[in-house]
Formats: C-alpha cells, structure tokens, sequence
C-alpha cells in the first residue's frame, strides 16, 4: 500500500521529476547489477562501460539488448550472487511467442510494486479494492495443490470470480454470460480474443448483456474491431493495459484513450529498432523493458519481443507519464471445433512445454477437425525421443481440444515467421463455422 500511495502521488509529477526519480533508480539498479550479477560485471568490463557511465535512460543504449535467448542461455549468471533463494520466485512465462522461458523474480518486486502498478492502474479504470471483479482467462492446471489454494483465497479476498476461457463452447457459452450477469461485476477482464469470444455470442445470440463498469483487458494486442465489439455490446470503451510475467503491469491506457503511459517510476521503457538503438517518437520499434526494482535476477534492457511507438505531446489526462502506441504482437486467431469451442490463442500456452523440453511451438488450424503443431526442441533429439516428445505433446492438445479434431506433431528443427505476424504462434485458416453467419471473418478480424 505505501509503493501504491507513492504511485498515486508521482503520476501527477511534472516530467523532469519522474525522469529523475528513474535515473536515481536506474543508478542503483546498474551498481546493483555490476557489483553482484555475474552477467552484467562480465559484460560490462568486456564492452568498456563501467556502471558510472550509465546515469540516465538515455546512458542504457550503451549496453546491449538482452534478449530471451540470452536469458535462457546465461540465467544462473543472470541472478545476483547471495541473493536469498526464498526471496525468489520462479516464472514461466506464457509463452505468447511460442517460446516458453523460464526466469526468476524477487518477492519484493513482484508482491509490492508489481501489485501496486496493478491497484493504480485500476484505479484508473474507476476500480478499488474490494470492488467485484470476472477475470476471463486460463486456468493454471499446472499449479501444485497449494498454489492453487493460495490463487483461492486471492480470488476470495479480492472477490476475483475467474472464468477459464479454456472451456468456452457454443453449449457452455449461455451459462458463463448468466454466471456474469448474476455476480454483477464492477470489473470484465481478460485477454480480448476471450472477451470477445462472450461479446460476439452475446451480440449474435441477442440475449442482454451483463452490466459492467469497466473493462480492461490485456495479455494480447487489442485491435480496432476487438475494441468496438466490445464497446457495443457492454456499454464502455475498454482500457488496455500491456503488462507481461516477467515485469506485471508496464503500461496502461487512461481515460484519455490515447496511448498507454508507462509506469515510469518504475521502468525504463525504450522503443528499438534491429540494432537496439532507440527510434525517435512516433516511429515504430521493439519494446525494450528494464524493471528498476528488480534486484534477483535484473534483466536490463529485456527484449519483450512486442512492438510499438512512443506517442509525442501531451495527454490529455493531465500526466506526464510516456504514452506507448498500441502494442503489436502477442496475438493469434481463435480455434473453432467441430463440437463448437472456441478456444482463445491463451489456451494453448507455451509455459505448459518447458518440463517436456519445447523451445519454440506454432499451432496451424488447416481445418475445422485438423490441427498441425510444430515443436522445436530445446536440444537436439534422437528419433525415439523425437517420438516421444510429439506424442506427450499430442497427448497434451487432446486434453484441450478433445478428441473430434485429429492432432498432428511435427518435431521441427526452426520455424518460419509469419508474413501476416511474426509473433503468431497460434494460426487458423478456418472461418467461423457456419452457424454463426454475421461471425464468419471473426477468425481473420483478429490479424492487425
Ligand atoms: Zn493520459
């Protein structure tokens, strides 16, 4: 509650102030990294910049860009010597690029400022603790029995209600619309692909649609048509916010509808073009995050594999903060059954993988009853374990998506980006089937 306080106070701090709150932070963190991270003291010996040099944002360019495959490749160099292991949290991040990764996190980062960027960007949603809230996602099947009981009793205390998008269907769809009509939510959140999912049967079925004060949705991209259906059929204009495992909440979008301020007390946050350098505003270019309260494993200049641009000017909002342009990737087309699920890209997680040994997976829908995976293991394979690994796969997506659609594995040695989007990791050429006529583009509505 103080780091939410001290965030309810220096959103309103005129720009020269935030700026030097971050390099202050800034300073402390490269110190930090140089003084007790192995990766870092190496790296910045061998590129011949020592930790005073870096003083401001703007100094980082000076080190290069960290990306995930350095992560997976360097992690136990990655965390700060001494550092108490109970004070770290492991993560596996979804996977939104089809590349699962495992990382470390402090309990300090994650459960007092990663929360407190959470409460304030709500707030700026019109939403305060204690409010009711249905979160529309996916249900962590993985969680240990007390993890989940732990995830329980937050939801309880928060008065969380979690829908999993997992299981939506044509038959299940009627029931998840009247379970949120009934608990009356101040807040709808989730991925979009999922809330849209609800709000299409809503519109098409012409049932009314549950009250709701504000919606705020994140994890994915959310693009124009999204946002619009959304907007018809509950009644307000979503906020986005894009937030990631590794870092929580990194930007949100306020009332203003036009840009997402980064939470800058709390980050450095730099648009790059292939080189790393930072683009000027307005141009496009990688998201590049540096989490100034993460002293476990700090991960400087984090590579997020998102794009976007920073917004130049002012907002309207009267807040200082830098505003990023929507982010691009994260995304995926909706996968359609036979039987009539329909299953958000955010069902088919990548985090699942990482105990089998995948490192990169793509999921295409060639037709409506047959899907093709490719996997890229994390080391090459012998042909028995090959096998092995494409049938527990397999085994894996027929838990999701039943037996009616026939699973094909092709254990891969790299896959190709997509010309539509290089992130898409879950693809389907199949329209919406034809029950659902006013739905038929849904599938393709979804690619920017
Ligand atoms: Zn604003």
């Amino acid at each position: 509650m103080r780091c939410l306080r001290e965030l309810e106070e220096s959103q309103w701090w005129p720009a020269d102030r935030i700026q030097q709150l971050q390099s202050d932070r800034l300073q402390r963190l490269i110190h930090h990294a140089y003084a007790r991270v192995p990766y870092y003291r190496r790296l910045m010996d061998d590129s011949g910049v020592p930790p005073g040099r870096i003083r401001t944002a703007a100094d980082l360019s000076l080190l290069p860009v960290l990306t995930k495959a350095d992560v997976r490749e360097y992690s136990s160099d990655l965390v700060a010597d001494a550092f108490p292991r109970r004070e770290l949290v492991e993560g596996r991040t979804g996977g939104s690029t089809g590349e699962p990764l495992v990382f470390y996190s402090s309990r300090e980062s994650r459960s007092s400022h990663g929360i407190a960027r959470t409460l304030r960007a709500l707030e700026w949603a019109g939403i305060y603790p204690g409010d009711s809230r249905v979160v529309v996602a996916r249900r962590r099947y993985s969680d240990s029995f007390w993890s989940a009981q732990f995830r329980r009793t937050v939801r309880l205390l928060s008065r969380t209600t979690l829908e999993d998008c997992a299981g939506f269907s044509d038959s299940s769809l009627p029931f998840v619309v009247r379970r949120i009509a009934r608990l009356h939510p101040r807040l709808l959140s989730g991925y979009p692909s999922a809330l849209c999912i609800i709000a299409e049967y809503i519109r098409d079925s012409g049932i009314p649609s549950p009250e709701v004060k504000a919606i705020v949705v994140g994890g994915e991209a959310l693009f124009d048509e999204q946002r619009s259906l959304l907007r018809e059929v509950f009644g307000c204009e979503p906020l986005s916010k894009y937030s990631s495992y590794e870092n929580f909440d990194i930007a949100m979008e306020c009332n203003a509808h036009a840009g997402l301020h980064v939470a800058a007390e709390d980050f450095v946050v730099e648009v790059v073009d292939d080189d790393g350098r930072p683009v000027e505003p307005g141009q496009q270019g990688r998201v590049v995050v540096t989490n100034l309260h993460e002293f476990g494993m700090p991960l400087i200049r984090y590579d997020t594999d998102d794009e976007s641009s920073f917004v130049e000017g002012v907002c309207a909002c009267g807040r200082s903060l830098p505003r990023l342009s929507p982010i691009l990737g994260k995304s995926g087309h909706v996968i359609y059954t036979p039987s009539g699920k329909r299953l958000s890209p955010r069902s088919f997680v990548a985090r699942d993988f990482v105990p089998l040994g995948v490192r990169r997976f793509q999921l295409v829908q060639e037709t409506l009853d047959h899907v093709t995976v490719r996997v890229v293991p994390s080391d090459s394979l012998s042909a028995d374990r090959a096998q092995d690994l494409a049938a527990a796969v397999k085994a894996h997506y027929s838990s999701t998506l039943g037996t009616e659609v026939e699973i094909q594995v092709e254990v891969v040695d790299h896959i190709e980006p997509t010309p539509a989007g290089k992130h898409l990791f879950v693809i389907s050429k199949v329209k919406c089937p034809a029950s659902r006529d006013s739905s038929q583009t849904q599938g393709q509505a979804q690619i920017p």
